[in-house]
């Protein structure tokens, strides 16, 4: 076996990074046990020069991240720094000079994973990228390899923990979305700029990966129904609870006959359906199989130590490999299924709206459902003065239905305002 040490360059020592830099020095024998070579160290790029942490040697730092990554000595480069440039540009320069890669940045993997796995395949280097999805939580690999002889069908969950705290926080405490967006970031579970985490773009870069390995379809973030949870009510977290159920962010993908659908937005999760039971700022996946049936993952899904520890499972494999002269194969999308329209996905749907309480509103609001074939599962009517609310469960509809829905009964004189029209989940299904 080559005893050589593994020459490992770390683009990146904020929350992650610091923490992987921090293991690689605390649990060096450990690691090298298991992958059958020291690690060595080689060089951390930064943005800004600082001073040093975890015994590292001051001169380890750099803020030449191309020099590092061209060093041309690397076995690895473990990239930590976010964003898309100039992580790509160095992870494309780091390939070429023939490193592996492990990175756990969502944001690049999603928009440019196709041209990265090239660039791996070509130059005959590992790429890895387990940390970029749901944090600690293992799924990648089980979706890559586990599940490799199996037939998955859909992955559905919660794959962004900042905003699972959020409607979390707002259903244990009955508050407003800005105060518990608050208390997130307080806590360090949001960032100063939430938009990615609450607009759901951040969960749709994860299902972007997860589709690209579950199906081997090329999937883009673009391609993913995006809906986030700033315009969720603290009536509508109570008008859950009276449903017995709760409201979740979800990241939703299947394969149909027709083609593949992805999806993110908020939805109604019934109290004993096992993502209810995932609180906090966990991550909690269900992945639909063919022969293994149903699998939960569920975890920290962020936070710099659980993510750090997902890298270093990568950094292990990617060693064992390059100790051993072998890469992995990087298999091409290997199917051309069509993107399965938003509009045609079904699912039943809760709605609520204000009404004038005069007699023959119902059967006008009810009306509309059935012309568009929709029929409705409960109506429940409370009435308050001149004003009632009218809160309906419809049966399975398909998404184009129920904006029509939706706009005629805007249309209606006697419907004042429409407040909530949220997806049930797990009845909603690519058809
Ligand atoms: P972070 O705390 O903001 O740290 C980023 C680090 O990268 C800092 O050391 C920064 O240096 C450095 N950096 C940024 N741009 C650079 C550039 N152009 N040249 C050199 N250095 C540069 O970020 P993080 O939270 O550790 O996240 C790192 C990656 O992990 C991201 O892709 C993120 O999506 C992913 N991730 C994070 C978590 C989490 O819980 N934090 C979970 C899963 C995945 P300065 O400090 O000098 O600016």
């Amino acid at each position: 076996m080559n005893l050589k040490p593994l020459r490992v360059a770390l683009l990146g020592f904020g929350s992650v990074g610091s923490e992987v830099a921090r293991l690689l020095v605390s649990r060096h024998d450990e690691l090298a046990a298991r992958i059958g070579v020291p690690v060595q160290i080689a060089g951390i790029a930064v943005r800004r020069p600082r001073g040093t942490a975890h015994d590292l040697e001051p001169a380890l730092f750099t803020t030449d991240p191309a020099g590092l990554v061209t060093d041309g000595d690397l076995d690895v480069v473990i990239e930590l720094m976010g964003g898309v440039e100039p992580a790509r540009s160095l992870l494309l320069a780091a390939m070429e000079a023939g490193a592996c890669v492990v990175t756990a940045n969502k944001a690049l993997i999603a928009r440019h994973g196709g041209e990265l796995h090239r660039a791996a395949h070509k130059h005959g280097v590992d790429l890895a990228y387990e940390a970029s999805v749901a944090g600690a939580v293992p799924l990648l690999r089980p979706l890559r390899e586990s599940l490799a002889g199996d037939r998955v069908n859909r992955v559905a969950g919660i794959v962004n923990g900042t905003t699972n705290y959020i409607l979390d926080r707002m259903t244990t405490s009955g508050g407003t979305f800005p105060s518990a967006l608050a208390e997130a970031q307080w806590l360090g579970y949001a960032e100063a700029d939430p938009t990615a985490d609450i607009e759901g773009y951040d969960a749709a870069a994860k299902m972007a990966i997860i589709a690209r390995l579950a199906f081997g379809v090329e999937v883009g973030p673009d391609d993913i129904h995006r809906e986030g949870i700033s315009a969720i009510t603290p009536r509508d977290i109570a008008d859950a609870k009276a449903e017995n159920a709760v409201i979740k962010l979800l990241g939703i993908c299947e394969r149909t006959d027709h083609g593949v659908n992805a999806r993110v937005h908020p939805a109604l999760v019934p109290r004993d359906h096992v993502l209810a039971g995932v609180t906090g700022a966990d991550n909690g996946i269900l992945v639909e199989a063919e022969a293994s049936g149903e699998l939960l993952f569920r975890g920290p899904g962020a936070g710099g130590l659980p993510t750090a520890g997902a890298v270093l499972g990568d950094l292990v494999a990617v060693g064992r490999n390059r100790a051993a002269g072998t890469s992995e194969r990087h298999l091409p999308p290997t199917r051309h299924l069509p993107l399965f329209p938003m509009e045609r996905v079904g699912s039943r749907r809760s709605l609520s709206m204000l009404v004038t309480h005069r007699s023959g509103v119902l059967s006008d609001v009810t009306s509309v459902f059935s012309r568009h074939g929709i029929s409705l599962a409960t109506i429940r009517q409370d009435v308050l003065g001149a004003e009632a609310t009218l809160s309906l469960t419809t049966d399975t509809a398909t998404d184009a239905a129920i904006t029509t829905v939706v706009r005629e009964l805007r249309s209606l004189p006697t419907v004042r305002a429409i407040h909530r029209s949220i997806r049930v989940h797990d009845q909603d299904r690519a058809r």
